[in-house]
């Protein structure tokens, strides 16, 4: 499929920002709408959040067709969907047929794993997005601060093996946290600072 100028892509590490921008579109658009996250994402019950801040309600979806019972006998122009990448079903074929069908699809999602390879779906809506649409978006390195691409996950302060799944919900577990990171920090293990305190030399004087 050619680039099609209906759709619309913010993507790039966790923490870029991306939640964000789509509400900021979503809101600018005074048409009718609707938006969608994943049901799996049970960080934020029925919302799309920006940890940047920005809360709008969304339908929540196990796979990408079950959009489909929604979008009968209302009269929408504009469909959101966030974070992509998690949801289950033909991401392609089903974006296909709604650019087909004329509507204008706006979507966030990371690109790549907490191992940093490409999601599949993903990467195919990113080579059918117009250049002027496809907005790549960094974070902060949670080590040095320079712009970050990658996206990592820690399992008890340490970076997680290529035997895990996928897909993993922080709030599932509080051993697992995500960081992005810079390019020379993409595989570093982070050392946890371990400050002891002394209180004014009490305890090695008294
Ligand atoms: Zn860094």
């Amino acid at each position: 499929m050619k680039p099609n100028s209906n759709l619309y892509l913010y993507y790039g590490p966790m923490f870029s920002g991306k939640s964000k921008k789509l509400i900021e579109v979503y809101n600018s658009l005074k048409l009718e709408k609707i938006i969608f996250k994943p049901k799996i994402d049970t960080r934020s019950k029925n919302f799309v959040i920006s940890r940047e801040g920005g809360k709008i309600e969304a339908i929540s979806i196990q796979k990408i067709e079950d959009i489909y019972s929604y979008l009968e006998n209302i009269d929408i122009k504009d469909i959101f969907f966030d974070e992509m990448f998690m949801l289950e079903g033909n991401i392609n074929n089903v974006v296909d047929d709604l650019l087909l069908k004329n509507y204008r699809i706006h979507i966030a999602s990371l690109d790549k794993n907490y191992l940093g390879n490409e999601f599949i779906e993903i990467k195919k809506l990113i080579k059918k997005t117009p250049e002027y649409n496809k907005h790549k978006l960094f974070g902060r390195c949670h080590i040095c601060n320079m712009p970050s691409n990658w996206t990592v996950r820690l399992v008890d302060g340490y970076l997680d093996s290529d035997k895990s799944p996928e897909i993993i919900v922080d709030d599932d577990n509080k051993k697992v946290i995500y960081e992005t990171r810079c390019d020379n920090h993409k595989f570093t293990e982070k050392i946890l600072e371990q400050e002891k305190i002394y209180k004014d030399s009490e305890a090695i004087y008294n």
